[in-house]
């Protein structure tokens, strides 16, 4: 085949028709029966995509182990009927599934943690119990079980999880495993429980039942294993009867990000190739890899014999389709925005996709894939700002065979996504734009650039409606504030943010961001980024490990040393009218980087501020005193103020066209510029598909 991805590979006897593995990713599908019908043709969409081999997210092995209270279970017979369902849909779509067999340890979220000593998560309220050594052999026993179980559900085998800081990795790490006894010591006895597990899994396998054991290549956390570590449990687990090593990256707890935007991609490649090279089993390359050409280098390279992709099967369930076709329009990109999907986790939401919000909806009607509709249905549309909205709406309405107009006043599309894509560590945003376009183009919209778009311009020369329906996607325009001084001789200059972003403005050596939410965190790192971080341009791998402390020397345990000192490009103060600590409201899985590389860029932060006004010396503000109610002022000696200060709708349109003679019922407005309160790419883009039907 053209491409290795495509080479089949055979495991046990089973054949695998290519090189492309679902990663395991817990969906919010898993836990309640009623959801196991919407999990199966969640899954099943992907076998028929082509996915060689897809793994569940993880189900406990017993009620303490499992994610949260109340969690999926694979743990009794009933639980193994109810699977049945997710088994038949993957194999009747021509699928392979193995089941993720997790216990959490000391991540658990209930209070009756265990673990293999009585240490307490970073991220977790509760200190864990130090499991006996007769519950470790109870332990080895569930594993088992629920090995047997997955196989009476009709899994074609397991995955045995062992990395990301789970139980498994807590007895692998010096940091988590403190015991004295035969578990642990040395890295022999620290891999004992874990082996113990391996090898009675295999027993319950049988012999043809597959065995993934997924392998922690680099902890990432103080005191996690070193470098011949990971080689040797990589090894062990072999001996202990894996088939396959799924590879995984950092501990949940760990302060390095791992899966977001800003990491580079394929960034950890080098520590998987080292486990490669020491084992004799084939080994599953995961983390930031996004793309077929990504993914094609990881195999080429020698790093692995398999990829694992989570998110970009979220984004796009026909990723194998897109294989060897190079046009932006045939693969919907991940952008490791993580908004939809572990974002969601985090909160006990359903997982989606901000690219693809059909993603876990596939038995929604209102998430239906468009289907051309008779000719007497089809109608005329306008659509009206090609921001991600806009171009959304714009591929649904033509997948359904409509006549559709996109009208757009700037020269290019993008709206917010274009702000973002300039955005240091938010490049991604630069190709996810390029193929909303390329694939509205593709699907026959008529896409009119640098056209401001007037009543006029959607009435015919009688006046009357030229659409049978028009969506204003018209996206949203940044609030202006009014501050006494703006504008006189000498003060600092005030400017927008979407001129600050987009390098209409520059700014001098001194800047006060005015608004800490998502955007104004964003412009602060944006100026305050070192030269050499220009916008635009993806970081190098290097840097990047330098800066967050990144090593790959065997000897280091964690991989984690000392992190580079960063030259800011110029002062920077956020500033935020609500006295809550800043950042506090970012999402779950980026706050704490963004919050990282702020306390890195030497940003100055201030909570519960009022804005006075501005003079020639700069910005005058109060903020709170010791005393109750007490304020003191300060003035800030700033060049420019950059302001953040949230977003307007821009939907005055539908408004003119109603009176104009469009029946209300035909004109919608749609994403930010129906509810601009909270920028949020993915509401705007799930409303998109919604507002489109046949
Ligand atoms: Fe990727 Fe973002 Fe979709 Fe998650 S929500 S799968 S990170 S594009």
């Amino acid at each position: 085949p053209a491409s290795p991805l495509l080479e089949p590979i055979t495991v046990r006897g089973t054949t695998l028709p290519n090189r492309v593995v679902m990663a395991s990713m817990h969906l919010g599908l898993e836990d309640r029966v009623e959801d196991l019908g919407a999990l199966a043709a969640f899954y099943a969409e992907r076998a028929v995509g082509g996915v060689g081999l897809i793994v569940t997210g993880g189900l406990g092995v017993t009620p303490e182990g499992a994610v949260a209270p109340g969690a999926g279970l694979l743990a009794t017979e009933e639980d193994a009927r109810a699977h049945r369902t997710v088994t038949d849909a993957v194999h009747a779509a021509g699928g392979r599934i193995l089941a993720q067999l997790l216990h959490t340890g000391r991540y658990a979220r209930g209070a009756d943690l265990v673990s293999a000593s009585a240490t307490r998560a970073p991220i977790s309220r509760h200190t864990a119990h130090a499991l006996t050594v007769g519950e470790i052999a109870e332990l080895v026993a569930a594993y088992a079980r629920s090995a047997a179980l997955a196989r009476s559900a009709g899994y074609d085998g397991v995955e045995v999880m062992a990395s990301e800081g789970y139980l498994l990795n807590q007895f692998l790490a010096p940091a988590t495993n403190r015991r004295t006894d035969a578990y642990g010591g040395d890295a022999a006895r620290r891999r004992r429980f874990p082996q113990e597990v391996v090898a009675a899994v295999r027993g319950a396998l049988g012999e043809d039942g597959l065995l993934s054991v997924r392998t922690s290549v680099t902890d990432l956390v103080a005191d996690g294993q070193d470098g011949e570590e990971v080689l040797a449990a990589a090894a062990a687990f072999e001996a202990a009867g894996a088939d396959l090593l799924m590879t995984g990256v950092g501990w949940h707890e760990s302060r390095v990000p791992t899966v977001l935007t800003s990491v580079p991609r394929a960034a950890f490649l080098d520590a998987t190739a080292r486990v490669r090279a020491a084992v004799g089993i084939p080994v599953i390359a995961a983390n930031r890899l996004t793309t077929p050409a990504d993914a094609e280098a990881a195999l080429t390279a020698g790093a692995a014999d398999l990829v694992g992709l989570a998110r970009p099967l979220l984004a796009d369930p026909d990723w194998v389709r897109s294989i060897g076709r190079p046009g932006a329009e045939h693969l919907t990109p991940c952008i490791a925005c993580n908004q939809a999907c572990l974002d969601h986790v985090m909160v006990g939401r359903p997982v989606s996709c901000l690219m693809n919000p059909r993603a876990g909806r596939e038995t929604d009607p209102r998430y239906a894939r468009p289907v051309p509709v008779a000719l007497g249905r089809r109608r005329r549309i306008a659509v009206v700002g090609a921001g991600p909205a806009g171009l959304t709406a714009a591929h649904r309405a033509a997948g359904f065979g409509h006549d559709v107009v996109l009208y757009e006043a700037a020269d290019e599309v993008g709206g917010q996504f274009r702000l973002a894509r300039r955005i240091p560590g938010k490049e991604e945003f630069a190709p996810a734009l390029e193929h909303l376009r390329a694939r509205a183009v593709a699907a026959g919209v008529d896409l009119r650039t640098g056209t401001a778009v007037t009543v006029d311009t959607l009435l015919t020369d009688d006046g009357a409606p030229a659409f049978d329906e028009v969506l204003v996607t018209a996206g949203v325009r940044p609030r202006a504030v009014d501050l006494p001084g703006m504008g006189e001789p000498g003060v600092p200059a005030v400017h927008a943010y979407d001129d600050v972003v987009a390098g209409r403005v520059s700014c001098g050596p001194r800047v006060a961001v005015v608004g800490a939410g998502g955007v104004g965190v964003d412009v602060a790192q944006l100026l305050a980024a070192p030269e050499g971080e220009r916008p635009g341009e993806p970081e190098p791998i290097t840097a990047w490990r330098a800066r967050w402390g990144v090593t790959d020397d065997p000897s280091v345990r964690g991989g984690l040393t000392e992190r580079a000192p960063r030259t800011p490009a110029r002062e920077v103060v956020l500033l935020q009218r609500s006295p809550e600590p800043i950042g506090s409201r970012l999402r779950p899985t980026s706050g704490w980087v963004h919050r990282a590389e702020l306390a890195a860029l030497g940003v100055e932060r201030m909570s519960g501020v009022a804005y006075e006004r501005l003079s020639e010396d700069g910005l005058h503000i109060t903020v709170p005193g010791d005393g109750p109610d007490e304020r003191v002022p300060r003035v800030l000696d700033v060049t420019d103020v950059v302001v953040c200060a949230g977003q307007e709708p821009e939907a005055g349109l539908a408004g003119d066209l109603v009176a104009a003679g469009y029946l209300a019922g035909a004109v919608r407005t749609v994403g930010g510029a129906e509810d601009a309160r909270e920028l949020d790419a993915y509401r705007a883009m799930d409303a998109a598909v919604r507002a489109v039907t046949g």
